[in-house]
């Protein structure tokens, strides 16, 4: 079966980076997990961080329910990340080896938000650290996702590589975010984000909407459910 792993820093960017084309690639009958590295327990300046990490960690599964993702896989790393630990990198490597999958999703290299670039580097490392049998102390065989594309959440990409077509999806996307209420309620990101899929979907010619893509690592051809 052909799988795909998102990687967010928080429970929420999955479904604002690439939910519409997670979503699509599931209803072409894809397998999807999704890896989250923080629980994004300092989301809230008046919730406590242990009772928002339980409720975020909640609100991810149930996003990643809508999407038909088939589980979420929580790093617990500390939210608000300024650099990686050698433990979560094998975190990372352990979760790509086991889940083997051909396209892989990431915050794109140009993000400014400090957690979300760290994240990128994390992933990023992890995965030449997944290919080869370098770290004896990481679970599984070697593995190398076939693509790699990078997403955007607060800082739109002033150039992307890959434009999918979300019209179809983009009902479900909001869905999905909307599941993240404790992020919703206090900031309507969902009206924004649909806002920034209409644009790209127009601004790309692809269709009504649209996510658009970093290529980060691409073999000669693009998967067939993206062509
Ligand atoms: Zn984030």
């Amino acid at each position: 079966m052909t799988t795909l792993l998102a990687f967010g820093a928080h429970p929420d960017d999955i479904e604002i980076g690439c939910g519409g084309t997670v979503r699509r690639l599931i209803e072409q009958g894809w397998r999807a997990v999704h890896g989250c590295v923080t629980s994004g327990e300092a989301g809230s300046s008046t919730i406590d961080r242990a009772t928002l990490a339980a409720t975020r960690e909640q609100e991810a599964r149930r996003a990643a329910e809508v999407l038909g993702s088939e589980r979420v896989e929580f790093l617990r790393a500390p939210d608000g990340l300024t650099q990686y630990s050698r433990e979560q990198k094998i975190d990372v490597i352990d979760l790509i080896r086991a889940v083997r999958p051909q396209i892989l999703f990431v915050h794109a290299s140009s993000d400014a938000f400090p957690d979300h670039r760290v994240v990128h580097e994390l992933v990023m490392a992890a995965v030449a650290g997944a290919a080869g049998p370098w770290y004896q102390e990481a679970k599984g065989e070697p593995h190398v996702p076939a693509t790699i594309l990078g997403y955007e959440v607060w800082h739109p990409l002033s150039t992307h590589q890959l434009a999918v077509d979300i019209s179809a999806t983009v009902e479900r996307k909001l869905e999905a975010l909307r599941c993240h209420q404790s992020q919703i309620e206090p900031t309507h990101y969902d009206e924004a984000f649909l806002g920034l899929a209409r644009y790209r979907g127009v601004m790309s010619f692809t269709g009504t909407y649209a996510e658009v893509f970093e290529v980060l690592c691409t073999p000669l051809s693009l998967p067939a459910g993206l062509a």
